[in-house]
């Protein structure tokens, strides 16, 4: 089993005598309803480092008004035992008042890169999320970070604190783990009807139609929008937030790809009420 831990005091001494036994500390950040995904990013932790630390906390600067914080799936102790099982030594599982207490009044705001994509969508969405996620770091002490592709933005938003501010930690990204018929894993989809879960298949067929043409020559990002928006539209119950052709390092939108580019194709769609988010990586040859 591992230890739970709530008090943020409390995680920091452990920390700390475990950075003075010298040993490596990998974090792994969720906001729990843990699944294969997260499974994946807490065994890659643990291959990395000597102890590996996951941290649950439903973070509320990171929700916009209107979206699902108080109904974010919240289940603990499925969440303590999976980790363990995972390798994970450590639950750091902080309350939010504890996180934000009266008074509050620091956050990290990495600028650009947050104003496209997820950041139009969800205005102060990374404000929050680079905010929890320095002070996450701050408390667990690693010597490295474990995100998932899946959320591409958020690894080039924290990509960019950790260099802007200077922190000493090695970031590992691990690639987006997929049910069996392609939908990426995510807490989220628990939202989704039986109709909704068997449309949403159509956003990774999406990507790989995209990356299809891209192998097959296509060099124009609208006839990529296209192809994509034809896909999606053939699903009744999918509503399209947006649909994007970026460069990966970037994140500004192209008109082509261009050989030796690195292009992220990503969406968000909505299914009735739930939002779902993809992407993938193309390397353009
Ligand atoms: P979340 O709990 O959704 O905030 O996700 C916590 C971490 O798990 C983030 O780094 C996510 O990118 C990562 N993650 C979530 N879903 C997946 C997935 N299907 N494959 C890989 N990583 C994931």
């Amino acid at each position: 089993m591992a230890q739970v831990i709530t008090d943020i005091a409390l995680m920091q001494q452990a920390a700390a005598h475990l950075r003075a036994a010298g040993k490596r500390i990998a974090v792994v950040p969720t906001m729990g309803a843990l699944h294969e995904g997260h499974l994946t990013l807490i065994r890659e932790a643990a291959q990395r480092a000597d102890t590996v630390i996951t941290t649950v906390f439903v973070n509320p600067t990171q929700f916009g008004p209107g979206e699902d914080f108080a109904k974010y799936p919240r289940m603990p102790e499925r969440d303590a035992a999976l980790a363990a099982g995972a390798g994970a030594a450590y639950v750091f599982a902080p309350s939010a008042p504890a996180m934000y207490p009266q008074g509050y009044a620091t956050f990290v705001n990495v600028e650009r890169i947050t104003e496209v994509l997820e950041g139009k969508s969800r205005p102060g969405h990374f404000r929050g999320v680079a905010t929890v996620v320095l002070k996450l770091f701050a408390v667990t002490q690693p010597h490295v970070a474990v995100f998932g592709q899946k959320d591409a933005q958020q690894v080039a938003v924290i990509r960019r604190m950790i260099r802007d501010l200077h922190q000493v930690i090695e970031l590992v990204v691990v690639p987006t783990v997929r049910e069996s018929d392609g939908l990426a894993m995510s807490s989220r989809n628990a939202y989704l009807s039986a109709d909704e879960r068997a449309q949403a298949t159509v956003l990774y067929r999406a990507l790989e139609d995209a990356r299809k043409l891209v192998e097959a020559g296509e060099r124009r990002c609208d006839r990529l929008l296209d192809s994509m928006n034809g896909r999606i539209a053939g699903s009744r119950l999918a509503a399209i937030d947006y649909l994007s052709v970026a460069d990966a390092d970037s994140l500004e939108e192209l008109r082509d790809v261009r050989n030796g580019q690195t292009v992220l194709i990503s969406l968000a769609v909505r299914f009735g009420r739930t939002r779902l988010i993809d992407n993938i990586l193309v390397e353009v040859r």
